[in-house]
């Protein structure tokens, strides 16, 4: 789960990361208001779950409270499309309206974890506040990291390491230990996959602070903190995404038109590759998981028909755990409520199979089955083309 830039700030703040001072505001006036308690001159930031907005024009300088009112005016509202958010863009909402700093220099940190050595690590550059995928690609060499041992966690001398190899020294130096610490008690208090500061200033004045603020944290543990879970932004998920994650299914949507509903994420995969092998593209899937109802195999399927996209669904089901025939009640059941008028092709496997078959059978829908894999994927890009190619005649 993502949270927006200003709640990582407040985590910043509680966990002792200096941040600059600022306040939220949803409309012009309480931009103007907050940018007259900074004393006029400030920057206004659209918060939205994508970074690039300072090339964007979502970063927006103000240089008296009247100026930051009209500013917040044109960026509220709007659309702001960055390279990270597709050529759809994302509303702007909020504005976070933050004192302006003056830039000495911009560094890059993070804390991530690193699969490979099963740590967490701090990543950090001397090269902030540009994309650090940019300076991963351009000069490696410049990418710091340091792995972080979890019984003893972060230690001072890696923390000067570090500062020195960064550049820094002096006070700075001695400054950048507590924000690591912060950071990384953050990452692991809060169960967070990805910390990242980019840019952390050094400013003209020789402060260091936290300019940027990211963090995501892992979904398995969000149960154990219900306080980061209220941080969640629904408009800013896909709105079948969050009503699959409240349904206890996994939905990814793609950019095709056929639906999937598979159970299993390796057979997700492989529907998804033997689709591509037929020529056709997915346009999401849902993995029902191992236990689905039949009820929850209905709303799962009707989630897959409420995307636009989809001339077409493939179910594809082992029967481990789920019994075919739960999955096959459930898809008559919400053909029949949803009136489901695109090709629908199904193979089913395992457990109860011939009574899944016999009751799609019997359903009187046209569903067409389907013994393999390889069968199923070739009549659906089939089926989908040939609607397709009716509808364009018509
Ligand atoms: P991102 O582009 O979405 O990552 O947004 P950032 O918060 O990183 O801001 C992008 C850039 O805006 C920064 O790298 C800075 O160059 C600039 N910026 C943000 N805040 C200030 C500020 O207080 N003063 C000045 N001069 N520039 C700022
Ligand atoms: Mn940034």
């Amino acid at each position: 789960m993502n949270i927006h830039e200003y709640q990582a700030k407040e985590i910043f703040r509680r966990f002792g990361i200096p941040v600059p001072r600022g306040r939220v505001a949803e409309t012009p006036l309480e931009a103007k208001s907050a940018a007259q308690e900074l004393g006029g001159r400030c920057v206004l930031k659209a918060q939205i779950h994508a970074g690039g907005r300072g090339k964007a024009g979502g970063v927006k300088l103000a240089g008296s409270a009247e100026e930051a009112e009209k500013k917040a005016g044109e960026m509220l509202g709007k659309k702001l499309v960055t390279h990270q958010t597709g050529p759809q863009g994302r509303e702007v909402r909020r504005l976070l309206v933050e004192e302006q700093l003056n830039i000495d220099r911009e560094f890059y940190l993070a804390m991530v974890l690193d699969r490979s050595l099963s740590r967490v690590s701090v990543i950090a550059s001397a090269e902030g506040g540009v994309e650090i995928e940019e300076v991963a690609r351009r000069s490696p060499e410049k990418i710091l990291k340091e792995a972080i041992d979890p019984v003893v966690g972060l230690l001072p001398f890696q923390c000067r390491r570090l500062a020195y190899d960064l550049g820094l020294a002096g006070a700075q130096a001695g400054a950048l230990a507590p924000i690591l610490q912060g950071l990384y008690r953050a990452f692991v208090e809060l169960d967070c996959s990805l910390a990242e500061v980019n840019p952390l200033l050094q400013t003209r004045e020789g402060k260091l602070v936290a300019l940027d603020g990211k963090m995501n944290f892992d979904n398995n543990a969000l149960f154990r903190h219900p306080e980061i879970n209220a941080l969640r932004d629904l408009n800013e998920e896909d709105p079948r995404e969050s009503e699959a994650s409240e349904l206890g299914l996994s939905y990814i949507a793609l950019d095709g038109n056929i639906g999937c509903m598979v159970n299993g994420a390796g057979l997700a995969m492989a529907t998804m590759d033997i689709i591509k092998l037929y020529g056709g593209e997915p346009a999401n899937f849902l993995d029902v998981g191992g236990g689905a109802t039949k009820d929850r195999v209905t709303a799962a399927f009707k989630l897959l028909l409420s995307d636009k996209h989809v001339q077409g669904v493939l179910v594809n089901i082992f029967g481990g755990i789920m019994r075919c025939d739960v999955i096959a009640q459930g898809v008559v059941e919400a053909a029949r409520e949803m009136r489901v008028a695109v090709p629908l092709v199904v193979r089913l496997q395992g457990t109860n199979v011939d009574l899944g078959k016999k009751i799609l059978s019997e359903s009187g829908l046209a569903i067409t089955p389907a013994e393999t894999m390889a069968e199923a994927a070739e009549k659906i890009v089939k089926a989908v083309k040939e609607a397709s190619g009716v509808r364009g005649k018509g």
